[in-house]
């Protein structure tokens, strides 16, 4: 099997291959660089899989972690849908099991249970409504019920709380996290107020309140890429993974961004890199299959929340 020795070389190799098998590749925003600049289309998972949905191309590589694949196959379920890697997870989407949501369901029977999309599929096809980072509170406010199921991350869900007013009861609790931003400390914030006294802090939901409460914006990968263009600020401190960098810097070129930790990283997303990719479109592998009845099962909460969003 041939194997390109050189960066340059590589990055030729994966297009041409790209172009011969007529594939696009998707990135999440937080995927290396290198990677997001050969991607016809990088975003959050939602946009990605949404964004699919318009295109005519029928071949996909994306990269990223598995349940954003999941979610582009079930929003996709007819397209050619490959990975360079089966092992890219997320422990906080794996924090959470059908059993655990079971459990939940039988202590608030009334309650809608609520889902962020950094969920499994099979925990979606226990869910009533999936969410975003960028539209929990809007999701959480629409739904006609005081008391929420609201998983895995505590830390988003305790934000949904907060801005609601409602009975947020977070799944599986404690343990449902993202150890990237679940990582960011008030020291952090200290130190970068001190080191970019004129900068603007934004910080994603993920992170816990007290350093949310510390920072002068919060909000998802999607509403981060839109914040600066309304502020006359010329320097950002950027609380969430890294690889957000990359694209604030690439879409505003005239204003300076910095991390609020230089390793904020998310290691499942590095697991993409230029070599596997380029094995991944030589080989075509690795398909990504979900049975037909959790496709369709776990597509229920996903049109759920684009109804309420029409809303
Ligand atoms: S950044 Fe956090 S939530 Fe996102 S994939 Fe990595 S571990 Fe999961």
């Amino acid at each position: 099997m041939r194997q390109p020795d050189n960066y340059k070389r590589l990055i030729e190799e994966i297009l041409t291959l790209k172009n011969d098998k007529n594939y696009m590749i998707l990135a999440h925003n937080y995927i290396i660089p290198e990677l997001q600049d050969i991607s016809d289309f990088t975003g959050d998972s939602l946009q990605i899989a949404k964004w699919a949905t318009k295109i005519n191309n029928d071949n996909i590589l994306f990269l990223g972690v598995d349940f954003m694949a999941e979610t582009l196959k079930i929003l996709n379920p007819e397209k050619n849908i490959i990975v360079p890697t089966k092992n890219s997870t997320c422990p906080m989407a794996n924090s959470l099991t059908p059993e655990i949501i079971k459990e939940y369901k039988d202590k608030y029977p009334d309650a809608p249970v609520v889902l962020y999309v950094n969920s499994t599929a099979e925990c979606k096809a226990l869910a009533d409504y999936t969410c975003t980072s960028s539209n929990a509170v809007e999701i959480v406010n629409k739904i006609d019920s005081d008391t929420i199921l609201f998983g895995p991350d505590k830390n988003l869900g305790r934000f949904v709380a907060e801005k609601t007013g409602k009975k947020v009861v977070v799944i599986p609790g404690e343990t449902g996290y993202c150890y990237v931003h679940n990582r960011f400390s008030v020291e952090d914030v200290k130190k970068a107020r001190e080191k970019y006294p004129d900068a603007k802090i934004m910080i994603h939901p993920e992170a816990p309140e007290e350093i949310r409460s510390l920072c002068d914006y919060t909000g998802s990968t999607g509403q981060m890429m839109k914040f600066p263009e309304f502020e006359e600020a010329d320097e950002y401190v950027v609380g969430t993974e890294i690889g957000m960098i990359h694209k604030l810097s690439k879409t505003f070129k005239d204003k300076k961004f910095y991390p609020l930790k230089e390793d904020a990283i998310c290691n499942n997303m590095k697991k993409n890199y230029l070599k596997n990719v380029y094995f991944s479109l030589l080989n075509e592998e690795h398909k990504i299959t979900l049975p037909d009845w959790l496709i369709e099962k776990a597509k229920i909460p996903i049109l759920n929340m684009f109804k309420l969003m029409e809303v």
